[in-house]
């Protein structure tokens, strides 16, 4: 293998760092698609050092390198999905263990934590992670990770992740990071200190609205091999053409996030003057109250944005009105889709803590797109009417 080099996240995305040409004789400049299930043996003893595609597949490895590439990581693993990559993470702790989560996580983690971790007697802390003190006043003797979303969904509020790790550091817990939303081209939450960082590869990695996939990364020797124990033991590799899918779409993924942001600062500044909207959450405004940390801890602010109108009313006339975004769950393709967090993403939470999130009638939820940024404006413009 050549030697790494330090390549510029652009070519990453396409080559990751190690510029290997030809994987076979043909000289394909497109990874092959390897769809086999097993792998024959030279001879008795001898291994081609693949046995079996639930442990080890070339066009998974092939994704995987990238990602971690993209991460700053020393391995990255490739899921079935992003909640197949969550739950294999937790496979990493054991009964009466402590984990502090954020509060305002992606819907379908607090499902898993309530209803899979709880069965399996982890102990859960929901805490408001933007404030360190509150990470700090939930941890106990039993404490064996901070598990963060940072922007959160749909509030969009900001965790200090060298902060968090730095208490993770201190008192020999994991840090963990979902850092779907910015994705490594904006944020790279293992330089930042983090140990796992979480992706559902479903969205922007992908980025094209057609694959449910999920990655964990991490830059240490320790976790990869308790890690790479689990997928080989509880079976949630990507599949082979999945993972064609995901380097495929990740080869545009820095165009893709430009377009995306530039789009997004657009929309949140036109929403923002709007009469019929409230506010605006968007961690690009120089109003949010983390611009300062997401500064300072990436290089951009990403294609996610919530606001709230005036009234529920108005909230169901947008969802009725939109015609060029569409009203649907997911988020992070090249379509615009736009969401209704109370009925469909948090419909699960309870109202309780809904209503103490701020996830009520009038919040909506976009996922900004890379289509023409003035067809978007016009299209919300007359959705609000
Ligand atoms: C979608 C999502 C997940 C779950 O990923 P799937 O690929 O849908 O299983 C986890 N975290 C965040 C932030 C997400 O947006």
């Amino acid at each position: 293998m050549r030697a790494k080099r330090n390549q510029s996240i652009e070519t990453i995305c396409i080559h990751g760092k190690d510029l290997r040409r030809a994987v076979d004789n043909t000289g394909a400049v497109s990874f092959p698609i390897y769809q086999t299930a097993a792998y024959a043996h030279p001879a008795v003893g001898e291994s081609t050092g693949y046995d079996y595609s639930r442990l080890q597949n070339p066009t998974r490895e092939e994704t995987e390198r990238i990602v971690a590439d993209l991460e700053e990581g020393i391995d990255a693993l490739a899921f079935s999905s992003g909640m197949a990559a969550i739950t294999t993470c937790f496979e990493l702790f054991k009964p009466n263990d402590h984990l502090i989560v954020t509060d305002d996580l992606y819907g379908g983690t607090i499902r898993l934590l309530e209803h899979v971790s709880k069965k399996n007697a982890l102990e859960i802390s929901y805490a408001d992670t933007s404030q360190s003190d509150h990470i700090i006043s939930n941890i106990k003797d039993n404490t064996v990770a901070i598990y963060i979303e940072t922007p959160t969904n749909p509030m969009m509020k900001v965790t200090d992740i060298a902060k968090a790790a730095k208490i993770a550091r201190e008192k020999g817990i994991l840090l963990i990071v979902d850092n779907t939303f910015l994705t490594p081209y904006f944020q790279k939450p293992l330089l930042l200190g983090a140990d796992i960082v979480v992706h559902s590869g479903t969205k922007y990695l992908c980025g094209h609205n057609d694959t449910i996939a999920g990655f964990l990364v991490t830059n240490q020797d320790v976790i990869s091999e308790k890690l790479r124990f689990l997928i080989k033991t509880t079976g949630g590799g990507l599949s082979p053409f999945d993972s064609w899918l995901l380097l495929r779409g990740m080869k545009t993924l820095a165009l893709r996030m430009e377009k995306h942001q530039q789009n997004a600062i657009s929309i949140a500044h036109f929403l923002k003057e709007h009469k019929k909207v409230a506010q605006v959450y968007y961690i690009g405004l120089s109003e949010h109250p983390s611009y300062e940390i997401q500064n300072r801890q990436g290089s951009g602010y990403g294609g996610m944005l919530s606001f709230r109108v005036n009234s529920e009313k108005t909230a169901k006339q947008v969802l009725q009105r939109v015609r060029l975004i569409q009203f649907a769950e997911s988020l992070g393709g090249t379509e615009s889709l736009i969401t209704y967090p109370i009925y469909q993403t948090h419909a699960d939470v309870v109202e309780e803590k809904r209503k103490e999130q701020g996830i009520d009638e009038c919040l909506l939820r976009i996922s900004v797109g890379i289509e023409n940024e003035m067809e978007l404006i016009a299209d919300l413009n007359q959705a609000l009417g």
